[in-house]
């Protein structure tokens, strides 16, 4: 405190002279980060320590959110990976669409062997190794990032004074900031994570240099790189895997097609409607070679047509059905010529009339008219008798 102040905020030993939002919220997302890596992702005390955190967030801060997000996604395994998605949409298709390795991960994004993705990822690394070597870096630095970065962590950064020709040599000041990368690792050093060494060693050099930028300019912009390198390798790999010309799910969607259309084409054409039989008069080969939305539109088309001639084929069935019913109802009941005539079951026959004579009538009970009419009495009877 100075000794006219009469009040002062610090924040971990650092006195606060501006806004304190940002500093307070940093110093509790630290906390909370802390906590996060160290139990839950299990890195050590001295990994987490050793990475520019600070640095990191200004950074991310400039940028747009959306790129935040992915760099989020990405360092937490949750970008949209081959192997994620399968999951998501439940299928079995995981490989890198690049090399064709199976279960692409986050993890695979900056070492895919592909030849594409070399090159792209070299590249980048020239890229970065230009603006290095344009006078506001270390000179060590800038001979000895582009070599760790190429060599796509198949070697510690320290490991790299051991393939170094005859009269190179790894200064010490490198060699304790690569055994503290090294702590690190090569993925997250690509993912925007990097010693506070960079920071000490780039904030000394450019005090004496005849250089705009301080040390914190630096690691912004070197951070900035290193994430650009790991997206570019994301936009290349979502451009072979989306692209709607040559990616990979635009080449298996194709493919699709061309199966649909030639089953399609070769179906019965009775099941479709005469009004749209034109579609079948299409150039299936220049169909099969032409844009894919064009095929889906064809394939819509012909199912659209197809549906129509099948629902005319089921209502014409269903009218004969009608016709035949209606015949049915008008039509009077069949009786059978002679009942006398029809077919029992000889069992039944048996029970019933086992002990049937032939010489046996059935007994008729005379109708009360017949009666009257053989009364003496009966007047008409009496005049017939008379004739
Ligand atoms: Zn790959």
């Amino acid at each position: 405190m100075l000794p006219l102040e009469s009040a002062a905020i610090f924040l971990r030993g650092n006195k606060l002279t501006g806004d304190i939002s940002e500093p307070t919220r940093f110093a509790l997302a630290t906390t909370e980060a802390r906590r996060f890596y160290i139990e839950d992702q299990k890195w050590s005390l001295a990994k987490f320590e050793a990475v520019d955190f600070s640095a990191l967030n200004y950074t991310l801060s400039k940028k747009k959110r959306g790129y935040g997000w992915w760099a989020a996604k990405q360092h937490s395994n949750f970008c949209g990976t081959r192997l994620q998605v399968a999951r998501w949409n439940q299928t079995d298709d995981n490989r890198c669409p690049n090399c064709d390795q199976p279960d692409e991960r986050a993890s695979h994004l900056n070492v895919c062997p592909s030849p594409d993705r070399t090159l792209q990822f070299k590249e980048s690394v020239d890229k970065l190794a230009k603006w290095l070597e344009s006078g506001h870096t270390h000179p060590a630095l800038a001979f000895w990032i582009p070599k760790y970065l190429i060599a796509r962590g198949r070697c510690t950064f320290a490991d790299l004074r051991h393939y170094c020709p005859p009269g190179i040599e790894m200064p010490q000041m490198i060699l304790e900031l690569a055994e503290d990368q090294d702590i690190i690792g090569w993925r997250d050093f690509l993912e925007g994570k990097i010693s506070k060494k960079f920071y000490v060693i780039q904030r000394r050099f450019l005090m004496g240099a005849p250089s705009l930028l301080n040390g914190r300019d630096w690691v912004t912009r070197f951070i900035s790189e290193l994430l650009d390198i790991s997206h570019t390798q994301w936009t290349f790999r979502n451009i072979s895997l989306h692209s709607t010309t040559n990616g990979v799910l635009a080449n298996e969607r194709r493919n699709h097609l061309a199966e649909e259309i030639y089953k399609l084409q070769h179906m019965d054409p009775q099941d479709i409607p005469e009004e749209s039989q034109f579609l079948l008069e299409f150039d299936i080969e220049e169909l099969q070679e032409g844009h894919i939305e064009r095929q889906e539109y064809w394939l819509a088309a012909i199912r659209a047509a197809r549906l129509a001639g099948l629902r005319r084929i089921h209502r014409r069935a269903k009218q004969r059905g009608n016709n035949a019913r209606k015949r049915a109802l008008h039509k009077p009941l069949r009786q059978p010529r002679n009942p006398r005539q029809r077919q029992y079951s000889e069992s039944i026959m048996y029970d019933l009339f086992g002990d049937w004579d032939d010489s046996k009538q059935p007994r008729v009970r005379p109708s009360e008219a017949s009666l009257e009419a053989n009364l003496a009495s009966n007047k008409r009877r009496k005049r017939r008798r008379k004739d």
